[in-house]
């Protein structure tokens, strides 16, 4: 298992290197449509393996359980940027092209209260498979956040922006993030009663 921990978190970082690097300075990232569609392909990549890198650790979990959260997490981790259109209020690409304003789903002050109440809820009312499901929003945000921040800062509304995390930070963010979510989650787990949950209906 640490081996597969070691491989999955040099596979994160040179992933996310990689895909910067396609998407941002590639003969093909003058086009926005390419920029666009290939940094959100990026962000489920990370998304995706960070959340592997989460339950390297816990080994209680069943195997549908696992699939069922790195697919929500691998989808949540791209579908933040779907609050571009909502900021651009139009359904197409090509007007989301030199917004200068970010939408609520890039503001992590919003996030980190949204998760910090649902962790509250889902622990005091043990809700166990709903706690998981929220530690991967949890790794979702964070790691499309960290990596947005490469460029243009953390937003932590209503307080204002960071400046832009250099990338060395930036990456010992990503690969340090999911095994210190993966404690946390496991010391503050809910004590398990029986699953309220048939994951194989839909994995
Ligand atoms: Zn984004």
């Amino acid at each position: 298992m640490k081996f597969i921990k070691v491989f999955l978190t040099i596979s994160l970082c040179i992933f996310a290197l990689l895909g910067d690097y396609i998407v941002f300075k590639s003969k093909y990232s003058s086009s926005f449509p390419f920029r666009a569609l290939s940094d959100s392909v990026v962000h489920a990549g990370v998304g995706l393996f960070s959340s592997l890198l989460f339950f390297t650790r816990d080994h209680s979990l069943t195997s549908n359980v696992c699939i069922y959260n790195v697919t929500l997490c691998t989808i949540a981790s791209s579908v933040i940027d779907i609050d571009h259109f909502f900021v651009a209020k139009s359904i197409y690409l090509k007007d989301l092209s030199g917004l200068n304003q970010r939408g609520v789903f890039h503001c992590t002050t919003f996030w980190l209260l949204l998760t910090t109440i649902l962790l509250s809820y889902t622990y005091f009312y043990k809700h166990v498979d709903a706690y998981i499901s929220t530690w991967m929003l949890v790794v979702a945000f964070t790691s499309h956040h960290i990596r947005d921040a490469n460029r243009r800062g953390l937003w932590c509304c209503p307080f204002g922006h960071t400046p832009p995390l250099p990338t060395n930070l930036y990456i010992t963010l990503l690969a340090t993030l999911p095994h210190l979510f993966s404690v946390m989650c496991a010391f503050m787990r809910p004590v398990i009663v029986k699953p309220s949950f048939d994951y194989s209906l839909i994995v």
